[in-house]
């Protein structure tokens, strides 16, 4: 965020992160990505720190703080160049979805558990066959007396092996579908979500997947096979998953993108420090027209769309429909990120080719931001969708 958006108590809550950040990820970052995945501990330190949940109420656990200090939370961990640590994902996307449409046994249960860290949490969309079209989703979930059993195969699962519990989302039958408006261009798509605990009988961990990017965040298949899980784990109401995902989207396209365009100042810190120590034809690689213009390309894209996520961030704060706005900050900083690492990495010649220098990894981790949470494709479908109405 632009620091004139920033008050005393985001400053200080920024400097205390990033001190942590400082002591207790960074000299451990290379180990992780070597280990494909962080500790589960990290969790429970941050959790001791009050660096999770900070928007929920403190009721349930939460600190009560608005989304503000979650966007300030978000750019440190890019900043710092810790792109697998998901706490984005645990605290801002799955947080949000028990608290929005649990019932208060699974806020009593389930929110203070992940505030404090000890259990961690993870979301199931996408299948092997079906990422981008939720309608085409293939795993079921039918009801049998108090249970639900699940069947079916969920893939690239951020979390998924650390994680503790799993929102879960299955094809329930025809008829549970929630009535779409007369005005929806969709048909509603009978989905429901499921609270499902990684103890349960029926669910399994597949192989942790390997990446050209995000080495140190762990991403797997999880497989159900007559998974039984009891209806009080049914979050919100049976057939409105497919209505819930779409309401929960843009607060997570919104925090992809504000991690994307502070990963992408991270980017540019790495090759401003490079460019001014490396020489080639008897000048420093700063000293080159095309670095200076390539340089002042890259702060413009930064600075534009920064200044359009921080409109987007204090609409959040207000509540405003962010369907197309959080589409638009997708889209473009996701894009920018990509260019930026693209062309920083550029700047570095043969070493931004190699891994021991962080540009590469930079621009390894800045792929993935174009496909996951809706791929740049759909981002446009969904603007253009508007852009028509
Ligand atoms: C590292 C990583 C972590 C992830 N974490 C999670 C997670 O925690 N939970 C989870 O549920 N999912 C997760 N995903 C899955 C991710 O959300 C999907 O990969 C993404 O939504 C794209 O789906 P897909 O891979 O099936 O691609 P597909 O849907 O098969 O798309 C293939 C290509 O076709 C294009 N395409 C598809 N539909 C259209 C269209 N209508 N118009 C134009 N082009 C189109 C796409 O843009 C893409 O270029 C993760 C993915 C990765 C890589």
């Amino acid at each position: 965020m632009h620091e004139r958006l920033l008050n005393d108590e985001l400053r200080l809550f920024r400097d205390t992160f990033r001190d942590w950040l400082k002591r207790e990820v960074t000299p451990h970052y290379e180990k992780w990505e070597h280990d494909g995945g962080c500790p589960r501990e990290i969790y429970r330190k941050a959790g001791e720190q009050g660096f999770l949940l900070l928007n929920q109420p403190s009721t349930f656990g939460g600190l009560d703080l608005d989304f503000r200090f979650s966007a300030v939370l978000i750019e440190e961990i890019a900043l710092a160049g810790a792109n697998g640590l998901a706490f984005w994902l645990h605290s801002d996307i799955i947080a949000p979805y028990v608290e929005h449409f649990g019932n208060d046994a699974q806020k009593k249960f389930w929110l203070p558990k992940m505030a404090s860290g000890e259990s961690i949490a993870a979301i199931a969309m996408s299948e092997p066959g079906t990422g981008s079209d939720l309608q085409a989703m293939q795993m079921t979930a039918v009801r049998e007396g108090d249970d639900w059993v699940l069947n079916g195969t969920k893939t690239f699962i951020s979390n998924g092996i650390n994680s503790d519990v799993v929102i879960v989302a299955a094809k329930t039958p025809a008829e549970t579908a929630a009535k779409a408006p007369a005005t929806a261009k969709l048909k509603y798509t009978p989905l429901t979500l499921f609270i499902v605990e990684k103890s349960r009988k029926g669910l399994s961990v597949g192989r942790k997947l390997e990446k050209m990017g995000l080495k140190a965040q762990d991403t797997a298949e999880l497989f159900f096979s007559d998974c039984r899980v009891p209806n009080a784990n049914v979050l919100g109401e049976v057939g409105q998953g497919f209505l819930y995902l779409t309401k929960s989207l843009g607060r997570e396209r919104l925090c992809m993108a504000i991690h994307s365009i502070a990963a992408a100042r991270y980017a540019l810190a790495l090759t401003l420090d490079y460019i001014d120590s490396r020489h080639a034809f008897g000048k420093k690689i700063s000293e080159f027209q095309n670095t200076r213009f390539k340089l002042a390309d890259i702060a413009s894209e930064i600075e534009v769309t920064q200044a359009f996520l921080d409109q987007c961030v204090l609409d959040l704060n207000e509540n405003r429909d962010l369907t197309m706005n959080a589409a638009v900050a997708k889209l473009k900083a996701t894009e920018v990120l990509s260019r930026v690492t693209d062309e920083c990495l550029q700047l570095f010649g043969g070493w931004g080719y190699m891994a021991e220098y962080p540009i590469s990894r930079a621009y390894a981790d800045a792929r993935v931001w174009r496909i996951f949470g809706g791929t740049s494709e759909i981002m446009r479908e969904i603007i253009a969708r508007k852009v028509l109405e």
